[in-house]
């Protein structure tokens, strides 16, 4: 028997570098799981309620922080963004492995509340193909594209921190790796103890 507990995956990287896309195919594996966030930007077309986010206004969010409700929360360009304690916990005690799409700042929260997280930071193959993907999705101006990618050329950085790097160019290939670190993940020690300890009472 294995750890029942499903893993705790953040994925970051610059926002139009696929990840939303990346998600979507990984929900098809059916082990994994997305935590929906709470934030107080204004749905983009075609979002919704409860299903893409939690959309809340600054009065709801600020409550939310003082009932200690969020695992981590952040700004980002402008807007305030935070994981729901209750969502992630709900999702883990199922056995799914929950993953936590968000920004730098929050992935290092996470880090140090929930040391077990596998970090997994996306990058695009270059930041013209970032400027490129944000305009073709057609939800921002052109100032808050610049915003985003000045954002993403600040972050990249700290990609060195993360445990793992996926290289999202072609979408099969950037979900296969992510497939190879979950599996890998599977096969550390910690998440084999109960196998390791049934076998030692024997
Ligand atoms: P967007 O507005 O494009 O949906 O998201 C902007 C950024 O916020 C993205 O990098 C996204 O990953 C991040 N983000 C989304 N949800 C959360 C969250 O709950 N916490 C944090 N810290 N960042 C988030």
């Amino acid at each position: 028997m294995t750890n029942k507990k499903g893993l705790l995956i953040v994925l970051s990287g610059p926002s139009g570098c696929g990840k939303g896309t990346m998600v979507k195919e990984l929900l098809k594996r059916g082990d994994c799981a997305v935590s929906v966030s709470a934030t107080t930007r204004s749905p983009r077309v075609g979002e919704e309620n409860d299903v893409d986010y939690h959309f809340l206004t600054e009065d709801q969010f600020s409550k939310l922080i003082e009932e200690d409700a969020f695992l981590e929360h952040a700004g980002y360009v402008g807007h305030r963004y935070g994981t729901l304690k209750k969502e992630v916990e709900t999702l883990r005690s199922e056995g799914k492995h929950v993953i936590l799409e968000i920004e730098v700042q929050g992935a290092f929260q996470i880090r140090e509340k929930c040391p077990e997280a596998v970090l997994i930071f996306t990058v695009p193959p270059t930041i013209d193909e970032l400027r490129r993907r944000l305009h073709k999705r057609g939800t921002e101006s052109d100032e808050v594209i610049e915003e985003r990618i000045s954002r993403a050329k600040a972050e990249l950085p700290l990609a060195r921190k993360y445990d793992y790097i996926i290289l999202n160019d072609a979408l099969e290939d950037a979900v296969a790796d992510f497939g190879n670190v979950l599996r890998a993940e599977q096969l550390r020690p910690e998440f084999l103890e109960d196998k390791i300890g049934e076998m030692e009472q024997c």
